[in-house]
């Protein structure tokens, strides 16, 4: 009678799980998620820009105007008509600019920076002993951040794939990989 082990399918050879390693952004979906920031600081920074400073100069002005024209303070009348003038259209100003900062877009939080998750040694070797065999190329993209260079190449170890003849290794995110 077989024994039933439902997670061996998930296991590695070197009994690592997939699950046990950190996910390791591409430099296309950094490049992604950068453009993406961008966008969301744009929007966010183009909600109407003026609307707080606006608010809060039209108050000021509105309560000088308004102080000037009830008090005996000079300039007293006939300055107090145009005072009130200012006061009730700063008074108009300082409502609309108000409203429009209560109304900003709202576009979700900010997205997050994504960055280079550097492979571990144990990742690397439980990566190389799943891959499928591979024929040396000089130039070939990163298995791990999609990095487009002649990497850097060395002697396969004794606990890297038996068929392999080289390891190559990645500069930007430390991926190892085997090659025929
Ligand atoms: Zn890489």
């Amino acid at each position: 009678m077989a024994l039933v082990r439902p997670s061996s399918e998930e296991r590695g050879p070197d009994g690592a799980r997939r699950d046990d390693f950190p996910h390791h952004p591409t430099l296309v979906e950094i490049a992604q998620r950068q453009r993406e920031i961008e966008a969301w600081e744009t929007l966010n920074a183009d909600g109407y820009r003026f609307a707080k400073s606006g608010a809060i100069v039209a108050f000021v002005v509105t309560a000088v105007a308004v102080f000037l024209t009830v008090t005996p303070v000079p300039p007293n009348w006939p300055w107090n008509v145009p005072m009130s003038i200012l006061a009730i259209f700063a008074a108009v100003a300082m409502v609309v600019c108000g409203l429009l900062w209560l109304d900003q877009p709202r576009v979700g939080p900010r997205p997050e920076l994504l960055g280079i998750v550097p492979f571990s040694r144990a990742e690397n070797l439980h990566l190389m002993g799943e891959q499928a065999i591979e024929p040396y190329y000089a130039s070939c993209p990163c298995p791990g951040c999609g990095d487009e260079c002649t990497h850097l190449l060395r002697r396969t170890a004794d606990d890297e794939p038996q068929w392999a003849a080289v390891t190559r290794h990645c500069r930007v995110c430390e991926r190892e990989w085997a090659q025929a």
